[in-house]
């Protein structure tokens, strides 16, 4: 398996296996290229252009197309608006929650998220006309026989979207009627706890229980509609005043001219939920969103991987150095990063960090960095073990013909220690490629978030858990099948 030990300053071997790494590293770079010509592009036009917030999912009024397009009574409302009265709409989907924070904090101008018009909000919101008539439901599973009303609720859980009107309903009357509220951030979570059976009910808007009913999510509802709101665009109080004045004019004009009706009836009409929901018209209704996620995917593999394999081979050096303070830096990296949960380094990274030191990072840029990070920490030793492969006598051997310590390990240790590296390092490939699915809780649409997406418009969550699986199956067995015949190939 080892190269000759006696004759380390042979030329000969070494030289094919780094063509190979020349080759591959080739490969990495163009795909961090890509990574780079993904910065999002700024539209712009004449007219001024608002930045509005939105829920991540909100079906019928905001939600992802296949194609990852943002749609739905909300966008299609707010863009025509933007139309009417020529101005442009940068929409940000943060979720519910996190776009109510967002307009408070002035970090956007305005929020359309089929946000009901209440008097507790009104003291920190101005909102426009009520452009839809809205209210709260009760849904429970389709085949649950046993939850009828209210009293039924005793000693059970319900789940709730954070800091929605539906919240608010089950919290004013959870005490009465004996139940417990669990609260989530989005309403596909919401819909999976009582799925679950951890939670027996739900309570939601009810035009967005009757678009998931519609679309098949084995829901049904038994309670009558509480608390009739409007939907209303928000400013915060006191702020935008000319942007709200915009919309409330604009639709005006959309209701004068029918463009109103047409919108909601896209939506709502008959018909409009109606998809194939074959499993093969799945595939095809959502093949665009996920090969977009697995195109993040692998940019994120890529990129990270190379950066780890970089990181990897100064750490490594570090690990074997003769200092010992070289050897104590490469020890730190690698305890720091081996000893904490990806996801925590995460979140530390892009949302601690950033705040810490006030500065904004992308969060495609905090994933590359995080991800390239935790790999560099194992690539580290992947590199020492490969180093410490190669016998000793080599270096001996090297340093008594007169070579240097960093020549030898140039030319001698490391293209014979790459030979053994190779196994280890596409294992780390693989690896890594699996980890980029945590990053999906930064809200990088890679492979694991798009498929999160679809089901939060669709609802076929065994499906579509199915078919991402099964892509990201074939595509580490084609890894690991390439990776084998590489091996045998280099390590012989
Ligand atoms: N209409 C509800 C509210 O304003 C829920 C909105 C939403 O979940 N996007 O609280």
């Amino acid at each position: 398996m080892r190269a000759e030990t006696s004759s380390g300053c042979r030329p000969e071997p070494p030289t094919r296996p780094s063509r190979r790494l020349t080759v591959l590293l080739t490969g990495l770079l163009i795909g961090l290229f890509g990574a780079a010509m993904l910065a999002p592009a700024t539209a712009s036009a004449e007219g001024e252009t608002y930045t509005v917030a939105t829920d991540t999912t909100f079906a019928p009024f905001e939600f992802q197309d296949a194609g990852g397009n943002f749609v739905g009574i909300d966008m299609d409302l707010i863009r025509a608006i933007g139309e009417d009265q020529n101005f442009n709409v940068d929409i940000k989907p943060l979720g519910f929650d996190a776009a109510l924070q967002a307009v408070q904090a002035n970090q956007v101008d305005g929020v359309i998220a089929g946000m009901s018009i209440t008097d507790e909000r009104r003291k920190v919101f101005d909102f426009s006309e009520p452009y839809f008539e809205s209210g709260i439901q009760m849904a429970v599973l389709e085949d649950n026989e046993e939850i009828t009303s209210y009293e039924d609720l005793r000693g059970k859980r319900v789940s709730v979207k954070n800091g929605t009107q539906g919240a608010d309903f089950a919290n004013s009357i959870k005490d009465q009627y004996g139940f417990e509220v669990v609260s989530f951030a989005d309403s596909s979570t919401m819909f999976d706890e009582v799925r679950t059976g951890n939670s027996v009910a739900a309570f939601e808007d009810y035009p967005v229980l009757l678009y998931a009913i519609q679309q098949g999510n084995g829901f049904k509802t038994v309670t009558p509609k509480e608390d009739p709101t409007g939907y209303g665009f928000a400013v915060n109080k006191g702020q935008n005043a000319e942007l709200l004045q915009k919309f409330n004019a604009g639709l005006e004009n959309l209701k004068a001219s029918g463009r109103y009706d047409e919108i909601l009836a896209t939506y709502l009409g008959e018909g409009a939920a109606a998809s194939d929901s074959s499993f093969f018209g799945l595939i095809k209704s959502t093949a665009p969103m996920l090969l977009a996620g697995l195109k993040m995917t692998i940019i994120l593999t890529v990129s990270s991987i190379f950066f780890a394999l970089i990181l990897g081979i100064i750490f490594g050096l570090a690990r074997v150095s003769r200092s010992i303070w070289l050897r104590a830096i490469g020890t730190t990296f690698v305890d720091i990063f081996r000893g904490t949960p990806l996801i925590v380094q995460a979140f530390f990274i892009y949302f601690g960090i950033p705040t810490a030191l006030g500065f904004q990072m992308s969060a495609v840029t905090a994933g590359i960095i995080t991800l390239s990070l935790n790999a560099g920490a194992y690539m580290t030793e992947i590199v020492r073990g490969g180093i410490l492969s190669v016998d000793k006598g080599q270096m001996e051997a090297a340093r008594s013909l007169g070579i240097g310590y960093l020549p030898t390990m140039r030319k001698v240790i490391l293209p014979q220690a790459i030979r053994t590296m190779i196994p280890s390092y596409i294992n780390q490939f693989v690896i890594t490629l699996k980890d980029t699915s945590i990053l999906s809780v930064l809200g990088i649409a890679e492979l694991t978030q798009s498929g999160r997406i679809i089901i939060a418009g669709n609802y076929k969550a065994f499906e579509m858990w199915l078919i991402v699986g099964i892509i990201y199956f074939v595509v580490i067995m084609a890894l690991t099948k390439l990776s084998d015949r590489l091996e045998r190939r280099l390590v012989k």
